[in-house]
């Protein structure tokens, strides 16, 4: 994730020329100038700013203040008065320097925090000008504070009891990114350098031990994507721990949790995180025409990393599981309103339906040009606004083809398609098979490649057929009969996983709009805090690569709403998500349009649902849940929830329950030695037939 300010105005942007190398991106003199100097009184919580504004003649300033309370404005040596409205608007006759004196209060908020523990500013902690400025920051601190910002360089100098921070930054900034501060008087710093790059870590004594490995890991995803993706645009790259946001990448620095210092390095998002500085903090991202930075940064860290281990089919069905089960039909939009996710629904989209695009953008350029035209795309874009439209622009350059029929069923409309297979026939024809097959699409009217797989005894015959409408015929001849076929078997595809490829998972069963507890027959009482956790989770569970705390969008109250036990309704009435019922009063019916958490392995649905074979009580575990399918419906599954009665475990058996929400793409979860092993089941990979050939000739 990327820091964006919480706003929406005109932006204007500045065409900006700068050369390619890393020691000379020199800056245009004709860029407008913000120098911003700031001070503070940490026990109070307060900042007092001083902005300087150089303004061109006839340009309109438009400025947001939000909560700064401002002192005074000059405007062209003049007193002019700001009405403390939301867009104050200022037109200077002659060119000449607007200046704003102000002063705010940040107590605890996600944003903006001014408090003895650490500084944190990056929402409007400054007036906030639209358009792209180029900013230089000055910060006085009391003596022992450290000081990050965006910056190619950083110089301290003492003035009087303070020490003050220069950041230089000579890039322009577009207004929604704007610059940031944070400080602490506890950062332990340590320094490295790669090829010119100087590499900071900023970290808390407790982590500081952390620091080798962190810079040693720094200078190898550098090395990896600047492979990738050309030279890393600047001359530093800290690595931020903070106490309270994590993933998050400005230009020039990053911040990760503590938690992430727990991680085995790839489970943290620093490879994300690092990719975000060429994708929306080189390229910045022009949110009214749709994020797309989520989606190229997902592909290049967290894609490719699970494509090196042979695994980027299992990135892609978690992709496409995801956003079946947390994207409902009411919920779906198409990718151009996509500006950040405030809730599941919003990252399914925006990150992951965004990554599969990328993805079968590569299919359709193939490799080396698309690797090629993303090249293309960060060079001509660099210090600019871009949209997927410059994404379109550079990738039919790069290709030669028009790629209007893929951006406008991909990021214009929305729409999932389902794929099937239908009407296998075969024709002996001398030596060899004429096999005629439909291919249709459910949901979606697009164009779709999609390869197919022909297996005859083992041995496998690809090829790709391009769907242009709901149902279309076509034809292959193959030296063997096939004896099975496999529609888009690697999940290439932005589609429907049918229920055979859909692995049944705590994240499908928490999205389940009808979900039904089955209580158990005896010792309910040990059941207790499930039910209280399974009602207070619902929909609200967050994945684990999850852990950002970022900021809800205003008129977004999702994200707080989703961490209370229950929905509550306009009357302040508690809505359930889970309906706890006895099972003497559940029918088939019920059973049949649920997904169920059965309680217990002796509960008499077992019985019903699996036969008595299904589960062994010789487990050994305190605690484990076992995710299926419905056998009644395999759009739903089953959790088979099992406690054994050992009542000195159980705070740490309801503890553990708790945490595997942290984890919700896994189909079985059980306690060993103290810690939960979590298990996927496989499941059939791609729309899967055996021809029925009674007919041949
Ligand atoms: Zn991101």
């Amino acid at each position: 994730m990327i820091k964006k300010l919480v706003f929406t105005g005109i932006i204007i942007s500045v065409f900006i020329f700068a050369s390619s190398t890393r020691a000379e991106e020199s800056r245009p003199a004709s860029l407008p100038e913000y120098n911003l100097s700031v001070s503070f009184d940490i026990a109070a919580s307060k900042i007092f700013g001083k902005a300087q504004i150089r303004v061109t003649a006839g340009k309109e300033l438009i400025i947001h203040t939000e909560e700064l309370k401002i002192i005074e404005a000059i405007a062209d040596g003049k007193k002019i008065e700001l009405a403390g409205k939301e867009d104050e608007k200022i037109v200077l006759q002659k060119n000449g320097i607007v200046e704003i004196v102000y002063e705010a209060e940040f107590k605890q908020s996600s944003v903006n925090m001014i408090d003895k523990k650490g500084i944190t500013l990056r929402g409007t902690w400054y007036p906030l000008v639209e358009g792209m400025f180029v900013y230089s920051l000055k910060a006085a601190l009391p003596e022992g504070h450290i000081a990050v910002s965006e910056a190619n360089k950083i110089t301290k100098s003492k003035k009087g009891d303070l020490v003050e921070f220069t950041f230089d930054f000579p890039y322009p900034l577009n207004d929604e990114d704007g610059i940031s501060l944070i400080a602490s008087k506890n950062f332990v710093v340590s320094k490295d350098s790669y090829y010119g790059i100087e590499i900071a870590a900023y970290l808390f004594p407790e982590e500081a031990h952390f620091a080798k490995t962190i810079i040693e890991h720094t200078k190898r995803y550098l090395k990896t994507y600047e492979k990738l993706l050309g030279r890393y645009p600047y001359k530093r790259l800290s690595i931020v721990e903070h106490f309270q946001q994590a993933g998050y990448s400005m230009p020039t620095y990053i911040f990760l949790g503590r938690e992430d210092f727990k991680l085995p390095i790839e489970k943290t998002p620093l490879g994300h995180e690092i990719v975000h500085q060429w994708f929306g903090n080189y390229v910045y991202t022009d949110y009214d025409k749709g994020n797309w930075n989520e989606g190229l940064t997902i592909y290049f860290a967290d894609h490719a990393y699970d494509e090196q281990q042979g695994k980027g089919w299992k990135c892609r069905r978690r992709i496409l599981s995801n956003y079946k089960s947390y994207v409902k039909a009411a919920r779906e939009f198409p990718l151009r309103d996509f500006t950040e996710r405030y809730d599941l629904a919003s990252r399914s989209i925006g990150y992951g339906k965004a990554a599969m695009v990328i993805h079968m953008l590569r299919k359709v350029a193939g490799d080396d040009l698309f690797y090629a035209a993303v090249r293309d795309f960060i060079r001509e874009n660099k210090f600019r606004v871009a949209s997927w439209d410059d994404i379109k622009k550079t990738f039919e350059k790069k290709t030669g083809k028009d790629l209007s029929w893929f951006f406008d069923q991909w990021i214009n409309k929305k729409g999932t398609p389902r794929l099937s297979i239908e009407g296998v026939r075969a024709t002996r024809s001398q030596e060899k098979f004429s096999v005629d097959f439909d291919l249709a699409q459910q949901g979606a009217d697009f164009q779709l490649p999609v390869p197919v797989a022909f297996y005859s005894r083992g041995k496998k015959t690809t090829r790709i057929f391009t769907l242009g409408k709901d149902r279309q015929s076509f034809n292959v001849i193959l030296p063997e009969l096939p004896d099975e076929i496999v529609l888009d078997e690697n999940l290439d595809l932005f589609r429907l996983l049918t229920p055979e490829e859909d692995p049944p998972t705590l994240a499908r069963l928490a999205s389940d709009e009808k979900k039904l507890v089955v209580l158990p027959s005896e010792r309910k009482g040990l059941y207790r805090e499930v039910i209280d956790i399974f009602e207070e989770k619902g929909e609200g569970i967050k994945p684990a690569y999850m852990t950002s705390g970022y900021p809800p969008r205003k008129g977004h109250a999702e994200n707080e709403k989703q961490r209370r036990p229950g929905f509550l309704t306009k009357n302040g009435e508690r809505k359930k998500r889970f309906f706890s019922k006895e099972m003497t009063e559940i029918n088939d019916e019920a059973m049949k349009v649920s997904s169920l958490v059965v309680l217990g392995m002796d509960n008499p649905a077992i019985n019903k649902l699996f036969g008595k074979t299904e589960f062994t009580k010789d487990h050994g575990s305190l605690l484990r849940v076992d995710i299926k399918k419905n056998p009644l419906n395999p759009e739903k599954v089953v959790a088979v929830v099992n406690i054994s009665d050992n009542t000195s475990g159980r705070q740490k058996t309801a503890a553990a329950f708790e945490q595997i929400f942290e984890y919700p793409f896994y189909s079985m979860y059980y306690l060993k030695d103290g810690q939960i092993i979590k298990e996927l089941k496989e499941t059939q990979r791609g729309i899967r037939i055996k021809p029925d050939y009674r007919k041949l000739n």
